[in-house]
């Protein structure tokens, strides 16, 4: 379906929604640029600031970052060596396993991660001023979109674990390795470690967007 033919948009509501998702994206592109620019970041180094902020401890790592921008092992490793000649991520390898290297965000990566916090606001200051429905029935339909991109391969969603099928919620609140269990890897979740962005989320089927807690808290889009 020829969506960039104008002649072909005129006449179909899908062709003219897939070209404002396209401009939605250059617009995002665009709000990288500006701010990658601004600060001396390339789009990918601001995704992996962003990325090492947010993601479980265990994927930060290469691999885990190669993973997260949907891309070869020695991009993500050449994002990397611009981010630590920069003094904003370290490279540790782990005590029992010294072939696997961990990324950290040093003092300068975190602020500067934070920092970019913000980027998305005015895109959801214009979603924020559409009428409530209008935000249900978008919520609804770019849910669908989303997963049909992620079960092609083109977008990899991180989630925290309250909106996640593997998730069990308070299911030994007196293990003092904490109160919640994750079923995918079978093993105990304190508090803290639910708040993460995880690569293996599977999203509840009655949630209303991946990472929203079904019990009233908000996930972040990612
Ligand atoms: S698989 Fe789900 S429940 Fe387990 S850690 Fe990841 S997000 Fe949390």
């Amino acid at each position: 379906m020829p969506a960039f033919d104008p002649r072909h948009r005129d006449g179909t509501l899908a062709g003219n929604i897939t070209i404002a998702f396209y401009r939605i994206s250059q617009a995002v592109q665009h709000m990288l640029r500006v701010r990658g620019e601004a600060a001396g970041l390339s789009p990918a180094q601001i995704h992996a600031l962003l990325f090492l902020r947010a993601a479980r401890p265990e994927v930060r790592t290469v691999g885990g970052l190669a993973g997260r921008l949907l891309t070869s092992y020695a991009t993500a490793s050449g994002v990397v060596d611009a981010l630590e000649r920069k003094g904003l991520l370290t490279r540790t390898p782990l005590p029992e396993d010294r072939r696997t290297v961990t990324l950290a965000l040093t003092g300068a990566g975190e602020r500067q991660a934070q920092e970019l916090e913000d980027l998305l606001d005015e895109i959801e200051a214009a979603v924020e001023d559409l009428p409530e429905a209008d935000q249900q029935a978008l919520a609804r339909a770019t849910k669908a979109i989303v997963r049909r991109l992620q079960a092609a391969g083109h977008v990899k969603v991180y989630e925290m674990c309250w909106g996640c099928q593997f998730f069990r919620r308070d299911a030994h609140p007196l293990d003092p390795r904490g109160p919640h269990h994750c079923a995918f890897i079978d093993a105990p979740l304190p508090e803290e470690k639910t708040y993460f962005e995880c690569p293996d989320f599977v999203p509840l089927e009655d949630s209303a967007w991946p990472g929203m807690d079904p019990k009233g808290g908000d996930g972040s889009l990612s």
